[in-house]
């Protein structure tokens, strides 16, 4: 189908009510209006989900949506509903017994249809959608069906299969952060054929400054974030990764500064997260002590900094979650908090979700007993998932060995960032292996976040900072941060 830019844009218009595309979604639109399977790669808040919407708009046919998270599923229905398409559902396990049968029998009378890969697997399900006739299949956060990629989910791997039992449909997944590893798994297990499906944005995205300070201790370190917490302005997100801390920080942190601070994290209501996110989203809260619990499908657009008090276990987990600061474009800063040894912290976490080859050889061995205690449950659930799929014992424990190297082989490349001496953007680019890999400048990252630029740039609350550097470097510092906006 040959469809100018303009007729697109025009289409835009008058269905979704943007002026414009936004980087990207027009060359993977017309990529796969070519027919051509799509591999997008394009950072958070990049408008990924307009990319699958226009096409059921525009194609007037049916659009499958596979998602991992019910929540995002559930925002994706109601920003749908809300542009006028109302017949979306999400087929979920939140429904019941009666909806779902409902549903089922109704599934023709949708347009946008969100599933998870287990429900798919419901025999049921799965035949109804394999008489269905599909514009488009999405798989979204496709790096899960990757084993290389840090949220692998041992569901996504039928995706390649169910893909087939479909009739091969046009083919769109989506992601916000891949290695070129991860990239090619996603092709080879969905079998995208054809040369390069891949369309990529840069995950590096210049408007965040990058910015590591490393402290000697933990103490040090908590006070170090009490400064900048005062300093930088707001609204801003700090990542922990223990819900514990989370919860002492903000206390502390409300006293300290005086601002409005929450946490978010798994521990809490699903009504209070909901009351957290909306308060947050309409600046009635200025700080929010998080767990990787918070972010995806959380689109707050004028987030100032991202501080982390832990580094994550890997740089797409890391990229993904400064990524949520400056969606508006707009300056911003992403600070990583580093004191030696941090890295053992995400050590133990990884032990403690990963199976050893004992736990792996003892949920085998009970064959059909379902549940039992002294075995982690979700530990339980992974293996039971490789049974269930008829993997051998001895795969599931290579796998799990291999998966266990790549963990640390990640937190290596974590850790190395965050001891680094070398450029933080370039380090990222390079990582990515982006094609246009950043020129490193004196200035890009790395900078003492107490200098004057930050102040011009609007990134601090308190205007009295002393300049430490003659006017002129100064000026000329500034021409050169605003040329790399
Ligand atoms: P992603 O999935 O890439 O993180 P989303 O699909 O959630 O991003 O979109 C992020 C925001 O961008 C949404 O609020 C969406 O409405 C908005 N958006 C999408 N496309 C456009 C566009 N062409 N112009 C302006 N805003 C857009």
């Amino acid at each position: 189908m040959v469809a100018t830019k303009d007729e697109l844009q025009h289409f835009l218009k008058h269905h979704f009510g943007y002026a414009t595309f936004k980087p990207g979604q027009l060359a993977v639109i017309q990529q796969l209006l070519t027919p051509k399977d799509t591999v997008a790669i394009m950072p958070t808040g990049n408008g990924k989900s307009l990319c699958y919407q226009f096409m059921g708009a525009y194609l007037k046919k049916k659009v499958l949506i596979i998602s991992p998270l019910l929540s995002l599923m559930q925002d994706q229905v109601e920003q749908l509903r809300l542009l006028g398409f109302k017949r979306s559902i999400a087929l979920t396990s939140a429904l019941t017994y009666w909806e779902r049968s409902f549903v089922i029998n109704h599934l023709e009378e949708y347009d946008f249809i969100f599933a998870s890969p287990e429900i798919l697997a419901t025999p049921q399900i799965k035949a109804t959608i394999q008489q269905m006739e599909w514009g488009l299949l999405v798989i979204d956060e496709a790096h899960c069906i990757s084993q290389w990629g840090p949220d692998f989910r041992p569901d996504y791997l039928q995706l390649g299969g169910l893909r087939s039992e479909l009739q091969d449909p046009l083919t769109l997944a989506l992601t916000a952060t891949a290695t070129p590893k991860v990239q090619r798994d996603i092709i080879a297990q969905l079998h995208l054929q054809g040369d390069d499906p891949v369309i990529r944005r840069p995950v590096n995205r210049k408007n965040i400054y990058l910015s590591v300070v490393r402290t000697s201790s933990q103490e040090e370190k908590k006070q170090e974030l009490f400064a900048l917490v005062r300093r930088l302005q707001g609204p801003g997100l700090i990542y922990f990764s223990s819900k514990k801390l989370a919860d002492q920080m903000q206390v502390q942190l409300q006293k300290e500064t005086n601002l409005r601070v929450a946490t978010y994290h798994a521990d809490l209501s699903k009504e209070d997260r909901f009351i957290i996110q909306q308060q947050f989203l309409h600046n009635k809260l200025d700080v929010i002590c998080a767990t990787s619990a918070f972010g995806m499908g959380i689109n707050k657009g004028n987030i100032r900094f991202v501080i982390h008090f832990h580094m994550p276990g890997d740089m797409e987990s890391y990229v993904q979650e400064i990524g949520r600061a400056g969606r508006d474009g707009q300056p911003s800063i992403a600070i990583l908090l580093y004191s030696q040894g941090d890295e053992m912290i995400q050590q133990q976490l990884t032990a403690a979700t990963v199976p050893t080859n004992n736990e792996i050889h003892f949920v085998y061995s009970l064959n059909e007993k379902t549940s039992f205690t002294g075995i982690d449950d979700d530990k339980f659930k992974v293996i039971k998932a490789f049974i269930e799929r008829g993997f051998s014992e001895e795969a599931t424990t290579r796998f799990f060995t291999t998966r266990f190297q790549d963990k640390e082989k990640a937190l290596q490349v974590m850790t190395t960032y965050a001891q680094g001496t070398t450029c933080l953007r370039r380090f990222i680019d390079t990582y990515f292996a982006e094609k246009d890999a950043h020129q490193h400048d004196e200035i890009c990252c790395n900078y003492d976040v107490t200098q004057l630029p930050l102040a011009r740039l609007g990134l601090l609350r308190t205007k009295s900072v002393t300049p430490s550097y003659t006017i002129q470097s100064y000026n000329a510092i500034l021409d050169k941060l605003f040329l790399n906006l």
